[in-house]
């Protein structure tokens, strides 16, 4: 077992060290102080850990959404432009910061698009592109610089030395996808309710996420030989997660 505290220095909601005025009591003002354990053989816990490679894994899904606006809103202001018959203005202008986005993103996961690509093209590019980041990602997760890096490219909103650069959860912010997370069966194993939201896979073959929404508890399908994948059980098709998880860092 690990008993290295994540790098990013995570607290345990409800839980103390044994220095805190609030140990043993929870009524206190301290909401917990004692640090999140790191994920075996990595150094983030398991929130952070999954949560960073949640957030990769949105990609493909992202760059391809981005793509099909670029094309639709060209599309639109084309018709626009044309019905008025401007002469000398055949090109319909797209939002920048699409383009910007877009680019921004694809150079984050390493993908080199095409001129002009369909969304598809570029969903398909930017899965080869995070394949190989999600083969690596254990490397990542126990580099201290990396961990910084794609923090900051990946979950931040803003980059204080970059501001203009689109991290993939600024992006999301701006144009957000469809919330595919359904309610688990089963109470979180570490909290005890039920509050525990599965993320289905964002690409074929790709694990699914159980993160609980009370407490800091995160696991994948993948994790831990797939015990809970049979822990979860079906979903509960009666809730609908009402918890938008597109906020910053
Ligand atoms: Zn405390
Ligand atoms: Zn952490
Ligand atoms: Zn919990």
């Amino acid at each position: 077992m690990s008993s290295r505290p994540c790098i990013r220095g995570c607290v345990v909601r409800g839980r103390h060290f044994a220095a805190c005025s609030d140990y043993g009591r929870d009524d206190g003002d301290c909401s917990g102080c004692a640090t999140a354990e790191a994920r075996d053989d990595v150094m983030l816990c398991h929130r952070c850990y999954g949560r960073l490679r949640r957030r990769i894994e949105t990609a493909p899904q992202l760059l391809e959404h981005l793509r099909t606006m670029t094309l639709n809103v060209g599309r639109a202001r084309r018709y626009d432009i044309e019905r008025r018959a401007r002469p000398g203005h055949t090109h319909a202008p797209v939002d920048p910061d699409l383009l910007d986005a877009t680019r921004d993103i694809a150079s984050t996961v390493y993908v080199d698009l095409p001129d002009a690509p369909t969304p598809t093209q570029v969903r398909d590019a930017a899965r080869a592109g995070i394949t190989h980041i999600i083969d690596h990602y254990d490397d990542l997760a126990n580099d201290a610089e990396s961990i910084v890096q794609w923090w900051q490219i990946v979950m931040t909103l803003e980059i204080p030395t970059a501001p203009d650069f689109w991290t993939i959860t600024r992006a999301l912010a701006r144009w957000p996808l469809e919330d595919r997370r359904h309610w688990a069966r089963a109470p979180c194993p570490s909290c005890d309710y039920r509050t525990v939201t599965v993320s289905p896979p964002s690409y074929p073959g790709g694990p699914s996420w159980y993160a609980c929404q009370s407490c800091d508890w995160e696991r994948s399908d993948q994790d831990e030989h797939g015990r809970y994948r049979e822990l979860m059980g079906p979903f509960d098709t009666n809730r609908t997660p009402a918890y938008p998880e597109t906020n910053g860092s």
